[in-house]
């Protein structure tokens, strides 16, 4: 007889690291406990969470395998379970944070509104009905309002709000889907909203209805969002967006724009499902679509731009201002120019004072200013332009672990900077440009505050050989630094290596703007053969002057002399529309240029793209950094197949022959070819370029991978017709996935170079 024997009574304790904290994960492992059977309890501590259940074998084991199908925004990195002697006992207990032990553990970053906390927005019977602050352990503020760790609200922004009876009990039971939502209130206890007019007196009556009637009538509003402040018109009315440019002195960078849902968004743009996936995922980044051409968007909105920059509400306060408006607004960050936005209340009154009609403000005080992130679509791959809100702080993967922490500083414009433990690797938010002094401040906070949060002290500190950014003299002043200077295009291709979890060798394509060589030259059209420990410079574009260095990126037709100067051997063609519209100016720059004076060489392929531009008659000045190329890219007729030869001399180091490319362009010019064909005829070359070196060092140096990085590669033209040719010619193709390929970037490439060569001792 097979009588039943009695199954075997046994205690397991079990740690699970990942992002754990404040994503509901105890009271899911309360959950599954209490549905088993089980006794026992799970906490939080500061490397993640701790459990111990006990009861009958295969219950216990059921509940530890089911710790791999977590809560939505959890993410579990590793659990390790032992047994424990049975103490018998009754019920489960959640337990509440131990701040002993190592800090480890991950904080979540800023999740959107989740479809529950919609619904109860929503629902007239509800005790939220329209709370601006709804919030649970899905979904609400999390980077953004951390002040200290463990993740407890009492080391949040939060703790100014102590929760009402209803609160507590919520936040207080297991089974409640606020359970330990540190962030958990109503309208009793939370925050509160409230509209102020210019002169900072508040506004009677209900702020988002107030709100909307300033926006009605054309007006701005500042609006306190999460990571920030944003400044929001009618985008639908020109006369608003255009007040908004004249006031924040921006004259024609994109503004992004919010809409209310799904719907409204395919009202304005093309969105194919790669985008609707970006557009709908719980970080909601603004993403880079085709714009339909029937959208109701002012001109002023997007100049000249084929494109939107859309995102969906990711609060509810954005969600009730968008419902009550109606339509689509623009919301873009506050600042003026290129400052930083603001985020602190005092700040942002001041700077703001003479952009904003009103002010929409809540009591929350915003703890780490973080901007929204930016992502497109390019043939089916994400290519991410800024990665912040939403995404900052989770972890990526280094695909060699560093023996001890690193700090990569990152670059001087789009400064991100990147903190590894371990081996993870926390790419920061968007830090900006650090020549404005106080993002040079942000970024000295950022970092201290960081590496309180991860609970290191990163003695290894990776930067830039330019002698001259915010980032490398703050690494070079850091005493006791161990310092790892990264040449730019290595980090580059470091970056999109770790971003693919890779260590090379491949053949890196680094196309950028500049950024300095082993040589003292500026490079920006690199082939090199690299891994994550070293590169050798394989090809590049051959080098032309740079006339009045910086004054050149700003002054694209600068560029537009210096090829046009080389390409001809100082006899360009007289009658160019360009040289006609420089007059005297193009003479003088290119002769201060042959004096040797302020004309530093450069093998950049975004002057490259600026030279063109001018020369086309596209642009020849810019008012933000990319802007000829971009475009350049618009100009371009994509049907167009035309292509030009771009010989390569072999040399002991393989140098494109640009000066080929500058003259048959030219040519063509002058024949009266139209402009759309040139500029994607051009494109076409580039990319035949790039699959022709690519080819020649494979057949050298076996290699049949390449990874493409430098914001260069945010061109969508470019980069679609580089990745058509090259999967053509049988090479496999790494991109950019998480970390932007611009500067962005940067400093993931500098910490895993660091953690390499670290590893390699
Ligand atoms: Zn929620
Ligand atoms: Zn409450
Ligand atoms: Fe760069």
């Amino acid at each position: 007889m097979s009588a039943e024997p009695e199954r075997q009574r046994v205690r397991s304790r079990a740690y699970i690291s990942g992002l754990v904290q404040g994503v509901g994960f105890r009271p899911f492992v309360w959950r599954e406990a209490t549905s088993r059977g089980l006794t026992g309890w799970v906490g939080n501590d500061a490397a993640g969470v701790v459990l111990e259940v006990e009861g009958p074998v295969d219950a216990v084991y059921s509940l530890l395998e089911s710790l791999s199908r977590p809560p939505p925004l959890a993410r579990v990195d590793e659990v390790r379970s032992h047994p424990v002697p049975p103490v018998g006992g009754a019920g489960f207990q959640v337990r509440t944070s131990n701040t002993e032990g190592a800090r480890s553990a991950l904080i979540s970053p800023d999740t959107a509104t989740c479809a529950e906390c919609s619904r109860e927005m929503r629902d007239e019977a509800d005790r939220r009905f329209r709370h601006p602050f709804v919030n649970c352990t899905s979904c609400g503020p999390r980077y953004t309002i951390v002040v200290s760790v463990p993740y407890d609200r009492s080391r949040t922004t939060m703790a100014a709000f102590p929760l009402c009876a209803a609160c507590q009990a919520e936040y207080d039971d297991p089974a409640n889907r606020r359970f330990h939502a540190e962030p958990v209130c109503c309208p009793d206890c939370g925050p509160r909203l409230r509209l102020v007019d210019r002169s900072g007196q508040a506004v009677d009556g209900d702020p988002i209805q107030s709100a909307t009637g300033v926006l009605n009538r054309g007006g701005v509003v500042a609006v306190k969002g999460l990571g920030g402040y944003h400044l929001a018109v009618d985008a639908s009315n020109e006369d608003a967006v255009g007040a908004l440019r004249r006031r924040k002195h921006r004259e024609d960078r994109p503004f992004a724009v919010m809409v209310a849902d799904v719907d409204a968004a395919r009202d304005l743009c093309r969105i194919g499902s790669d985008e609707l996936g970006l557009l709908v995922s719980p970080a909601r980044p603004i993403v880079l679509l085709q714009r339909l051409p029937a959208a109701q968007v002012a001109p002023s909105v997007a100049p000249g731009s084929p494109r939107l920059g859309l995102m969906l509400p990711y609060t509810p306060l954005h969600s009730l201002l968008l419902d009550a408006f109606g339509g689509p607004l623009v919301l873009t960050s506050g600042n003026i120019s290129d400052e930083p936005i603001a985020f602190d209340d005092g700040d942002a009154s001041t700077r703001l004072a003479g952009i904003a009609d009103a002010f929409l403000l809540h009591d929350r005080a915003i703890r780490t200013r973080v901007d929204d992130s930016v992502s497109a679509v390019v043939h089916g791959r994400v290519v991410p332009i800024r990665r912040s809100r939403g995404y900052v702080p989770a972890p990526l993967a280094l695909p060699v672990e560093a023996p001890e922490p690193v700090l990569a500083c990152g670059s001087s414009l789009k400064n991100t900077f990147c903190v590894t433990r371990g081996s993870q690797a926390f790419v920061s938010h968007h830090v900006g440009d650090l020549d404005d002094y106080s993002t040079l401040r942000s970024f000295i906070d950022g970092i201290a505050h960081l590496t309180n949060l991860l609970d290191v002290e990163p003695r290894v500190l990776a930067h830039d050989l330019h002698p001259d950014y915010p980032s490398t003299r703050y690494a070079m002043d850091r005493p006791d630094a161990r310092l790892v200077p990264v040449q730019h295009h290595h980090a580059h291709i470091a970056s999109c290596l770790a971003d693919n979890g890779e260590h090379g060798p491949v053949i890196g394509v680094a196309f950028d703007g500049v950024g300095l060589g082993t040589d003292g030259t500026a490079w920006g059209g690199e082939f090199l053969v690299a891994d994550l420990t070293g590169f050798t410079r394989a090809a590049h574009l051959a080098p032309v002057a740079m006339p009045g260095g910086d004054a050149a990126a700003r002054q694209p037709w600068r560029m537009a002399a210096a090829h046009l100067h080389t390409a001809y051997d100082g006899q360009p063609p007289a009658d160019l529309d360009v040289v006609r519209r420089q007059g005297r100016r193009w003479g003088q720059v290119l002769a201060a240029a042959q004096a040797g004076v302020n004309a530093p060489l450069t093998s950049s392929a975004g002057r490259l793209f600026d030279a063109v531009s001018a020369l086309l008659g596209v642009r020849d000045e810019v008012t933000y950094e990319g802007q000829a190329a971009i475009d350049l890219e618009h100009a371009a007729d994509p049907d167009e197949t035309g292509s030009y030869l771009l010989p390569v001399s072999d040399d002991p180091v393989a140098t494109v022959q640009v000066a080929h490319l500058v003259r048959s362009v030219t040519e063509d010019l002058l024949r009266g070819t139209a402009v759309p064909v040139l500029a994607a005829r051009f494109h076409n070359a580039l990319a035949d370029m790039v699959l022709d070196v690519c080819s020649r060092l494979r057949d050298r140096h076996g290699l049949g991978t390449v990874a493409l990085s430098g914001g260069v590669f945010q061109n969508a033209l470019l980069l679609g017709r580089c990745l058509d040719l090259l999967e053509a010619g049988g090479f496999r193709v790494l991109t950019h996935r998480q970390v932007p390929p611009n500067d962005g970037g940067l400093s993931l490439g500098q910490a895993a170079v660091a953690a390499a060569l670290l590893r390699a001792g």
